[in-house]
């Protein structure tokens, strides 16, 4: 049985204050989700923030990214040892917009995300194709590289208790939502991938839909049979939106 998992991308958004409000939000409603996993990824400077307001809590938090490297001269990155050292327990790890606005290839995101599973972080590897690439018919082959990075890199039991995020990037921020079927049958490739590596690594795998996900679309989404729960980005800069889609993934 896998547990279902909402994490929100706050992306760079929100000040001190808004994070405060947006955090006591979501912890007034969280009572009635019992069966859900709740994530928060923050901008990095607000992660003491939101270690101090949820330590204790069943809701998790974690970075948005992480180096590649443990330290040194790499001016403006964080390690995964800076993000344990504040209590993260998740990271994202290739992000679309990491990918497509800062470069980051299938090769540095599969040496990313080895490194956050080996120090100890959960990693969520986003996956997913442009709008061009589904339109080419090759949403497969992209999503099939996504994975095939990563397992070349650190083998099928890297991703052994990893969470993979499945993001149409045409779905992000557009409002533009995957059809269920759209979803699910993407989802369903790529545990089928998984499973000729490892078939207990496949069916434990928690893959998450992402792409304008918000209360209107969340139970048709989240009811698919290889959605294990969602990667929100707008809607979860609001708690009441938030708890909306947790509720549904509960
Ligand atoms: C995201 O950026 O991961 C995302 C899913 O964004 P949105 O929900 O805004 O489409």
């Amino acid at each position: 049985m896998r547990q279902p998992l909402v994490a929100g991308n706050w992306k760079l958004n929100g000040s001190l204050a808004s994070t405060k409000e947006l955090l006591a939000g979501i912890k007034s409603g969280l009572a009635e989700v019992v069966n859900a996993e709740v994530v928060v990824c923050p901008p990095y400077v607000f992660i003491p923030e939101v270690q101090a307001q949820l330590a204790g809590s069943s809701i998790a938090w974690g970075g948005q990214n992480l180096s590649a490297e443990a330290g040194g001269a790499f001016t403006g990155e964080i390690s995964a040892s800076m993000l344990l050292d504040f209590g993260c327990k998740y990271v994202l790890v290739g992000h679309s917009e990491r990918r497509m606005l800062y470069g980051e290839d299938n090769a540095l995101v599969a040496k990313k995300f080895v490194v956050a599973k080996k120090s100890g972080l959960i990693p969520i590897l986003c996956v997913g194709e442009t709008l061009e690439e589904r339109q080419q018919g090759i949403t497969e082959d992209v999503v099939a590289a996504q994975l095939a990075a990563v397992i070349d890199q650190g083998g099928i039991a890297a991703l052994d208790g990893a969470v993979i995020a499945y993001e149409p990037v045409w779905a992000i921020g557009t409002g533009m939502t995957a059809s269920p079927e759209q979803a699910q049958t993407v989802h369903a490739y790529i545990r089928s991938q998984l499973a000729q590596h490892d078939g207990a690594v496949a069916s434990g795998m928690r893959i998450l839909y992402g792409g304008s996900m918000k209360p209107e679309n969340a139970v048709e989404l989240l009811t698919q049979s290889d959605i294990d729960g969602g990667l929100i980005g707008g809607a979860a800069l609001k708690a009441e939106g938030f708890l909306s889609i947790c509720k549904a993934a509960n």
